[in-house]
């Protein structure tokens, strides 16, 4: 299919520019004319990979974090969260319901709140090179 628009961002890892991200998604996936609904669980999804980056990825000093939005004719849309923070040893077992490795401040439904609200979620990570997060969802909007 063909990709139609694009945008890259890099914010650093601070918890204020988790809102930015969160709005700057909302913002471009407008002009795909999508309902309410879909704009919300949009910012949702990218809420929680970028929260992760910002908690999770980059536990000793600062970090950033890379966000793309890749819009497709179909009115697909693929984002990538990407931080070359810690990395995360077992991926499959991050994903699990409830996993958590902050136990007692976090609940480990991050990842389960992804998919719950995308299509499809897929995680690439490395220890040591950090990890890259890809929701895709596709956009169907107001169009009758
Ligand atoms: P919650 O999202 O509910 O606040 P959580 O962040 O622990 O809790 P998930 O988002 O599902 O839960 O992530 C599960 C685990 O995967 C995390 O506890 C962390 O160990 C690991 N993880 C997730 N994202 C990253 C990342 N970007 N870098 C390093 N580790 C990560
Ligand atoms: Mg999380």
């Amino acid at each position: 299919m063909e990709k139609i628009n694009e945008f890259r961002m890099t914010v650093w890892a601070k918890s204020i520019n988790e809102g930015f991200c969160r709005a700057a998604v909302a913002a471009f996936a407008a002009q795909c004319d999508p309902t309410v609904e879909e704009i919300g669980d949009i910012k949702t999804a990218v809420s929680e990979a970028v929260t992760n980056c910002i908690v999770h990825a980059y536990k000793e000093g600062d970090g950033r974090i890379y966000l793309s939005f890749q819009l497709f004719a179909d009115g697909r849309c693929r984002i990538t969260v990407r931080d070359t923070g810690c990395g995360i040893e077992d991926v499959k077992k991050a994903r699990e319901p409830l996993f958590t490795t902050m136990g007692g401040d976090r609940s480990g439904l991050g990842f389960s709140v992804m998919e719950t609200f995308s299509d499809k979620v897929r995680v690439r990570s490395r220890v040591g090179k950090g990890t890259t997060v890809i929701l895709e969802k596709v956009l169907r909007g107001k169009r009758p």
